[in-house]
């Protein structure tokens, strides 16, 4: 198992934030809004030497869950592709980037994320008969403009999967897990699919794939990021599905 965490950070080099057109106050609600707060603690399990691979910046920075290339990213069409041009709520974020500067731009923040993410699971491949990638999130309670599931009631956990990554078994294993720890839990909604690196998308099925996503009102107040006294048990429970994942 190796566990992928790509929203968890709020950071933003002071060169980034120069090219975003928010004043601080609204980059704040912005970084509230957008940050999956604390899930590089929540799915932590750095005790049992479980490989990790935690984005040292914000999303806002750009997103290594969104493809490289907006052809193949359907969020691109909101201004949202791997590097935002729109908020949240469809506001301009930064100017467009020429397509060179774009590319400087990826090798810089983006492609670290997925070289560290693919050699892992090229280590593993080679000494395992496959491995699986863990992908951890949170999501808001109630929806935002860019959503593009914008139903009200919102499942604690959201299992996002892959066509050919992810086994039934697995997606199985781990509703019953939920329904065990009296989560509710849904498939691909409000958030579908999970992260396969590029280089074994529909190409290698020895590498499997599953996105758990977490309801942020189970454990963070989501207007300021600030853990709630539920933290723990939920991280707990968050322990006990990824632990059934890998019984599978
Ligand atoms: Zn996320």
């Amino acid at each position: 198992m190796l566990l992928n965490i790509p929203h968890s950070q709020v950071s933003i080099p002071a060169a980034v934030r120069a090219d975003i057109l928010l004043d601080d106050a609204e980059l704040t609600a912005e970084l509230a809004t957008m940050t999956d707060w604390h899930t590089h603690e929540l799915f932590d399990l750095e005790d049992l030497r479980v490989p990790t691979v935690v984005f040292p910046w914000s999303r806002l920075v750009c997103d290594v869950e969104r493809f490289a290339d907006d052809a193949m990213e359907p969020m691109s069409a909101r201004g949202m592709g791997a590097v935002y041009e729109r908020t949240s709520e469809g506001k301009l974020l930064r100017n467009r980037m020429d397509r060179e500067a774009r590319t400087l731009y990826l090798e810089r923040y983006y492609n670290p994320h997925h070289k560290k993410l693919q050699e892992l699971v090229d280590d593993a491949l080679a000494r395992q008969q496959g491995c699986l990638i863990v992908d951890c999130h949170s999501f808001r309670s109630a929806p935002v403009l860019c959503d593009l599931d914008q139903s009200l009631n919102r499942p604690d956990i959201c299992i996002g999967t892959d066509s050919a990554h992810t086994p039934a078994a697995l997606i199985r294993q781990i509703e019953r897990t939920c329904s065990a720890l009296g989560l509710s839990c849904e498939v691909n909604r409000p958030y579908a699919g999970t992260m396969v690196p590029l280089k074994y998308l529909q190409r290698d099925m020895r590498v499997k794939s599953v996105m758990i996503e977490v309801r942020r009102g189970l454990y963070v107040d989501e207007s300021s990021g600030l853990k709630l006294s539920s933290f723990e048990s939920v991280r707990q429970k968050i322990r006990g599905i990824l632990f059934a994942a890998t019984a599978i």
